[in-house]
């Protein structure tokens, strides 16, 4: 049986996770979460963790009361995260963390030689051409758990990526699809955090509302399946039920399709090869009688046009977008900034920013910061 190490194991992504190993008898032999620490301290418990990390300092005492009747390590910080990466031992690293904290984890896991199952898209947006070159270097597995790029993964199986001919990326087109920016100059928190089809973090529910979920989506396609972005069509599927497909060299195309629930990539990348019973809704192409597509709107949605703009041009463009962007969630959440406003800054920080390269860990830090002072010193 195969045993794993997850950071982010409170969240959405975690604890889906830990569904899928309970399970399927999955040994979790490290768990790691942002500050819940009373919820960290059950599943340590229930999975018997030898290790367990808080990445909010402050909670660290509290995690160690809370863990004195085991004896399991106990961590904090970017430290202890980047510990759980590296760890001897384990089959896979689960990294569910949110936003470009799960970077410099991801960095060490590959370094140490261990496979990454990875939901975090701050990895290979912002450092996916470090992450990618280490990933080859030390001949280590990336296995998405987006619902897209599983689909991709899938899709790829058993054939030749040397006929792969384009990457079709769907999208749902959120809970502003067909909307224009007149319509949506009023949107309020609420309405952004209501998505038809997913259930999913804060963060992402934004991003899905103004497609930059969809815009980090292509950047990280770009990376995990090393194709030009001229060669990645986004097309938007309303009912979340063909996650994407491929077209190959001979125009047969070829999709993956499911009901919309997080439960089966994770399950996908967690067992691979394997596919193996999952706890979800069974898909009945009947119930759902058509499936309807259409293009996405590039014109309304500028967070989309700007990440495909930023893979273009590449270097540190596409972590600038994401920096850029992760403030300005930051900034709508707390009802700082209008809506339209995060698409504003993710647009005008193309051309504010010159052209640099990304071939070292602190080129990423050093353009994300860059980035976010960007949207400070704009609000
Ligand atoms: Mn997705």
């Amino acid at each position: 049986m195969k045993t794993i190490s997850l950071i982010g194991s409170t969240g959405s992504i975690g604890t889906q996770t830990l569904d899928v190993c309970r399970k399927h008898n999955i040994k979790v032999k490290a768990l790691a979460a942002k500050s819940n620490v009373k919820l960290l301290a059950e599943q340590a418990h229930e999975f018997s963790a030898e290790y367990v990390c808080i990445y909010d300092e402050d909670k660290y005492r509290e995690l160690k009361i809370l863990m004195s009747d085991t004896g399991a390590e106990i961590a904090c910080g970017m430290d202890g995260l980047c510990k759980a990466a590296e760890l001897d031992g384990i089959d896979l690293f689960v990294n569910s963390v949110v936003g470009m904290v799960g970077l410099l984890p991801t960095l060490k896991a590959v370094e140490a030689g261990n496979d990454v199952a990875l939901a975090n898209k701050e990895t290979l947006v912002a450092g996916g051409a470090i992450v990618m070159k280490a990933a080859r270097d030390k001949n280590v597995n990336i296995y998405p758990i987006d619902s897209e790029h599983s689909a991709i993964f899938q899709c790829l199986q058993g054939n030749s990526r040397k006929q792969l001919r384009k990457i079709i990326l769907t999208a749902s087109g959120g809970p502003f699809f067909g909307k224009t920016k007149a319509e949506l100059r009023n949107v309020t928190v609420e309405q952004a955090l209501d998505h038809p089809n997913w259930s999913m973090g804060s963060k992402i529910t934004i991003d899905s509302a103004t497609l930059m979920n969809k815009g980090l989506e292509f950047i990280e396609a770009k990376w995990l399946f090393d194709v030009s972005p001229d060669n990645i069509e986004i097309v938007v599927n309303r009912e979340s039920v063909l996650h994407s497909a491929v077209e190959y060299d001979d125009h047969s195309v070829i999709a993956q399709l499911g009901t919309p629930d997080m439960k089966i990539p994770i399950q996908y990348a967690l067992l691979y090869p394997q596919r193996l019973e999952c706890d979800v809704k069974p898909l009945s192409l009947t119930d759902y009688g058509t499936l309807t597509f259409y293009k996405p709107d590039l014109e309304t949605f500028d967070c989309l046009s700007s990440c495909i703009e930023a893979i273009k041009r590449g270097g540190a463009y596409p972590c600038i977008v994401n920096g850029v962007n992760e403030e300005a969630v930051r900034l709508f959440l707390e009802r700082k900034i209008p809506f339209l406003k995060i698409g504003e800054l993710v647009k005008e920080s193309l051309s504010h920013f010159k052209p640099s390269e990304i071939n070292t860990y602190s080129d990423v830090t050093d353009a994300d910061k860059a980035a976010r002072e960007f949207v400070l010193r704009r609000v």
